[in-house]
């Protein structure tokens, strides 16, 4: 049984609750991060708190403590629990009012945290690709605000499964490929280039793409960020997919074509290991 975080307390996880009335239960409003846990350390720490503030001024919901205090309560979290490989999942809400669309000012927001445990990050593991489907992009116009309202994600996500894919990429009108309904889509082109959507208000910044960007830009790789259609991404030499929680994904098959020989590249290998470095060496925090 593990311990989860509620609003200033550790408490059991069975007992970890939050009030009906609470608008990240009402209205999804509510933000959240997802922290990968390797060996103790949790991975672009900074970039997902970055992200998380962000999210926070984008929707005006108050921060119910400050980055210095925060990172405390989760380092006490992960000690509460003994877990050094998983990940951690946070979510701040506006807070608990009565139920009325518009958001009353003042509010004291919701702040939960709950552990996840794993296996450790195994490259050779990693290796092993998956399919994807495709479905139309249905979601709102500000994905780029990390909010736990997920309803188009979870359907596309569910159909993958039901249709023995591990993921999503999702179309929008123009054919384009935004990004997977949980991760972030990459190509490999056939002059070797690392191709992956430019951030707008169309798919969330992952800070696993922001670190392959780093990686691939030290490294001497090849990449851009522009947008590419279904027709390009079925024709490419690999793909994969990149999140916090899956780290990086070989993609086999889009729907039903594979995609080059059907296996993890060698780009796409180049990138597992480059990451896999990067999650050993990542300051300890
Ligand atoms: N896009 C979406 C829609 C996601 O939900 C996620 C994971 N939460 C990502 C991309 C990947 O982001 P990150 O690398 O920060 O986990």
């Amino acid at each position: 049984m593990s311990i989860s975080y509620v609003n200033g307390r550790y408490v059991p996880h069975r007992e970890a609750s939050v009030h009906i009335e609470d608008r990240g239960f009402q209205f999804a409003d509510a933000v959240y991060e997802v922290f990968a846990l390797q060996g103790g350390r949790l991975i672009d720490e900074e970039g997902h708190l970055d992200r998380l503030e962000r999210s926070l001024g984008e929707l005006a919901i108050a921060r119910p403590m400050s980055r210095a205090a925060l990172k405390l309560v989760m380092r006490q979290l992960l000690r509460a629990n003994r877990i050094a490989y998983g990940s951690l999942y946070l979510q701040i809400s506006r807070g608990v009012a009565p139920r009325d669309f518009a958001a009353p000012q003042g509010l004291t927001p919701t702040l939960v945290m709950t552990v996840m445990r794993q296996k450790p990050f195994d490259p050779q593991a990693a290796l092993k690709g998956a399919r994807v489907i495709t479905a139309p992009d249905i979601r709102w116009k500000r994905c780029d605000i990390k909010t736990v309202q997920l309803l188009a994600g979870v359907m596309c996500k569910t159909a993958a499964h039901e249709q023995g894919a591990a993921e999503a990429w999702l179309l929008d009108t123009d054919g384009f490929v935004t990004e997977g309904s949980s991760s972030n889509a990459w190509i490999v082109t056939a002059d070797g280039e690392l191709i992956t959507r430019h951030t707008d208000h169309a798919i969330l910044g992952g800070v696993t793409r922001k670190t392959v960007i780093k990686l691939a830009g030290q490294n001497n790789l090849k990449y851009v960020e522009r947008t590419f259609s279904l027709d390009e991404a079925k024709a490419a030499r690999e793909a994969f997919t990149t999140s916090s929680t899956v780290m990086v994904r070989p993609v086999t098959h889009i729907d039903d074509t594979q995609i080059g020989d059907g296996a993890c590249g060698p780009f796409c290998r180049n990138v597992i290991e480059l990451y896999g470095a990067y999650m050993k060496q990542d300051a300890p925090t």
